[in-house]
């Protein structure tokens, strides 16, 4: 479709989606601006997103979009002319809806283009009462949920962390269990990127390093990664941000000494030509597709453990399933039990203190009283979601010989999903 630039001339926009699977609707997966958009890279995210939605049991089919521009070679003006006229397409398309095709943030988008698709969305199918389902990743002023933001982040280190939990997968590894400690690299400090150093960051492990396109910083003490954040927005770049060893080949950050490498930006960043000398135990996916198949081989080889982005990064999608169900049940989760809760728990206190003559310190009392609200109830979810499908895809992988590694285990689990569904429909004998 054309837009015209800010400068009067006229731009032909390339935009793709694609919906790879319709065993479960709406079809569901993000939008990602980027100038390295094409219709196969759109294809094989859409295929994806089948596989890391059935994974996590979200009842969807994968989907995938994409623009083909830099954002930031455009106003925001422009941007958003381009978002709203891509959103009037796809209505025009029936590629949108509630219960068609649902998209959400990715690489290069956020909040204010979800804003954009739910008003332009809204705007064309006036008086359609579940509207604000047609898109998740909204603020919350427009129907979002609270932990949509961080959500891929945090299901990432939920993912690792639960790794990390396992003995017997820490003893082949020779690293000790837990996350205390662990030296990580992160790579790509966009969303993703940042709420995963967050996290590690919060639960005890130490960030060495941070890597963006134009420079990698390294402290073997620890980075903060919101104080990096500051940094750059006040200079425009995270290079010579101060107490830090800059990088200026950005790639030497993925191959320092580490336990946890986290490639959180964009895919093929490992091959076959850097993978021998990365020097991380644990690699979590937490962009889509960072590992190329030859880096998977390599990584088998060197004993390497490679957590699959099909699953490590549906932190995004599993939260979204929750927006979604928010927007057509039109209630914020905990609205209806919170108060209930705490009134109960605060009468179990008070017989308990009574009973026992003794009375609950202060610290302990407020956090048994708590009635649970969304941000609890949308945390929790996501961290029941990511342990019990890393369990599951653990389990598949040590039971079967014939499993060379994780990622395997995971299409396994996936693939069963998705065909069994077939099998319920009668599509499959
Ligand atoms: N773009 C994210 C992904 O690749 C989120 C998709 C969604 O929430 O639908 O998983």
């Amino acid at each position: 479709f054309p837009i015209k630039r800010d400068n009067g001339t006229i731009e032909v926009i390339e935009g793709y989606r694609v919906q790879h699977s319709q065993h479960k609707s709406p079809c569901k997966g993000g939008i990602r601006f980027s100038e390295a958009v094409n219709q196969d890279e759109v294809m094989a995210l859409a295929a994806l997103m089948t596989y890391k939605c059935a994974i996590v049991n979200v009842p969807f089919g994968g989907a995938k979009g994409g623009i083909k521009i830099n954002p930031k070679n455009y106003s925001v003006y422009e941007l958003e002319k381009i978002t709203r006229r891509y959103t009037s397409e796809l209505v025009k398309k029936n590629f949108i809806g509630p219960g068609i095709d649902v998209p959400a943030p990715d690489y290069g988008t956020g909040e204010r283009e979800m804003s954009w698709i739910v008003d332009t969305y809204q705007s064309l199918k006036p008086g359609e009462i579940d509207g604000a389902g047609c898109v998740t990743g909204k603020p919350i002023s427009l129907g979002g949920v609270r932990g949509r933001k961080e959500a891929t982040g945090l299901g990432v280190f939920y993912g690792v962390r639960e790794v990390c939990n396992m003995q017997s997968v820490m003893d082949k590894l020779g690293l000790p269990v837990g996350i205390e400690g662990k030296k990580v690299v992160v790579q790509g400090i966009g969303n993703v990127g940042y709420h995963s150093a967050k996290f590690f960051r919060e639960n005890g492990a130490i960030v060495i390093a941070i890597a963006e396109h134009d420079g990698a910083v390294y402290n073997a003490g620890g980075l903060n990664e919101e104080e990096l954040i500051q940094f750059r927005n006040k200079t425009g770049s995270i290079i010579n941000f101060p107490g830090a060893t800059t990088l200026t080949n950005t790639l030497d950050a993925l191959e320092l000494e580490c336990d946890i490498l986290i490639p959180a930006a964009l895919e093929n960043v490992i091959d076959g030509n850097n993978a021998p000398r990365i020097k991380a135990k644990i690699i979590g996916e937490a962009a889509n597709g960072p590992c190329t198949p030859e880096a998977d081989e390599i990584f088998i080889q060197r004993g390497i453990l490679c957590v699959p982005d099909m699953y490590l990064n549906a932190g995004g999608v599993t939260v979204s399933y929750f927006e979604w169900l928010k927007n057509l049940s039109h209630v914020r989760y905990g609205r209806l039990e919170k108060r209930f809760s705490e009134n109960l728990n605060t009468r179990i206190l008070v017989q308990i203190e009574e009973l026992s003559g003794k009375k609950v310190v202060e610290k302990e009392r407020q956090h048994i009283m708590h009635g649970a609200e969304e941000i609890d109830l949308v945390h929790s979810g996501l961290e029941e979601t990511m342990i019990s499908a890393t369990r599951e895809i653990m389990h598949i992988w040590h039971s079967n010989p014939d499993i060379p590694d994780m990622r395997t285990a995971a299409y396994v689990s996936a693939i069963n999903k998705v065909a069994s569904t077939y099998v319920e429909l009668g599509i499959f004998p």
